[in-house]
């Protein structure tokens, strides 16, 4: 709440609201600077909790993303974030990336489906027209209700872990120096997911989240000083990437 005050008196101090960014921009970017962050706790608790994984990682950091997406919101909320952070998973939205097969992670569309596939079938009911309008095929369909169990039953001994929130450390916000508005949208949007999780969850270890300009379009987990930084420079690279736009 202390950090999300600061954010209040620095948009104050600035005379800036977000009125640049168009609210489809800004409802893009929150969700998918939330799907990302989500993952990258996912890689932060993979090692924190010293969860065995017997895939990629980057798959599991994945379904620990959607899972985290499904379980937090309300259910318009948790749509309109999983729409969103679908097409975050397709670089170029115009047509088909070369895909880097050696690459840690999979190929942008299988992870858009498996995203799409695994929120789906959390609620199959209630998500058959989300499933509809990212047109996800049938043959997939059938089969999300038992990969939304399989996930859930792989990562529920975690979150409960999580939940437990006896002798736990709680994840720390550092917000970056540069007060540009993208830098300022991203840490709200940030700040106020850490308060959201520090009331949910807790940590084996003290866990640092900074927002800074990094030179480049990335967020990551650094285990040596276990700490996730998102660059602010994401949120210009979510904006020009935006489909439709
Ligand atoms: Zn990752």
């Amino acid at each position: 709440m202390k950090h999300l005050l600061a954010l209040v008196a620095i948009l104050l101090s600035t005379s800036v609201g977000y009125a640049e960014m168009s609210e489809d921009e800004q409802a893009y970017v929150a969700a998918n600077l939330t799907g990302i962050f989500y993952h990258e706790l996912g890689h932060a608790v993979i090692h924190l909790n010293e969860v065995p994984i017997f895939a990629q990682e980057e798959d599991a950091a994945d379904v620990f993303s959607v899972l985290l997406i499904d379980m937090l919101n309300d259910e318009e909320t948790a749509q309109s974030i999983a729409y969103d952070a679908a097409f975050g998973y397709i670089e170029d939205p115009e047509g088909h990336e070369d895909i880097p097969y050696w690459d840690v992670h999979g190929p942008d569309e299988q992870r858009f489906y498996n995203h799409v596939c695994i929120f789906v079938g959390a609620v199959p009911d209630k998500r058959a027209g989300f499933a509809e309008d990212l047109e996800l095929p049938e043959e997939r369909l059938e089969s999300c209700a038992a990969e939304f169990d399989q996930a859930l039953e792989s990562w529920n001994p975690i979150i409960d872990e999580l939940a437990d929130k006896r002798s736990g450390k709680v994840i720390e916000f550092i917000p970056a120096a540069t007060k540009d508005i993208h830098s300022l949208f991203a840490m709200s949007v940030i700040a106020q997911e850490i308060d959201a999780l520090n009331t949910e969850f807790a940590l084996p270890e003290t866990l640092t989240v900074r927002v800074e300009a990094c030179d480049e379009a990335n967020a990551f987990y650094d285990p040596e000083d276990i700490s996730i930084t998102i660059c602010t420079e994401f949120v210009e690279h979510l904006i020009e990437r935006m489909p439709g736009v």
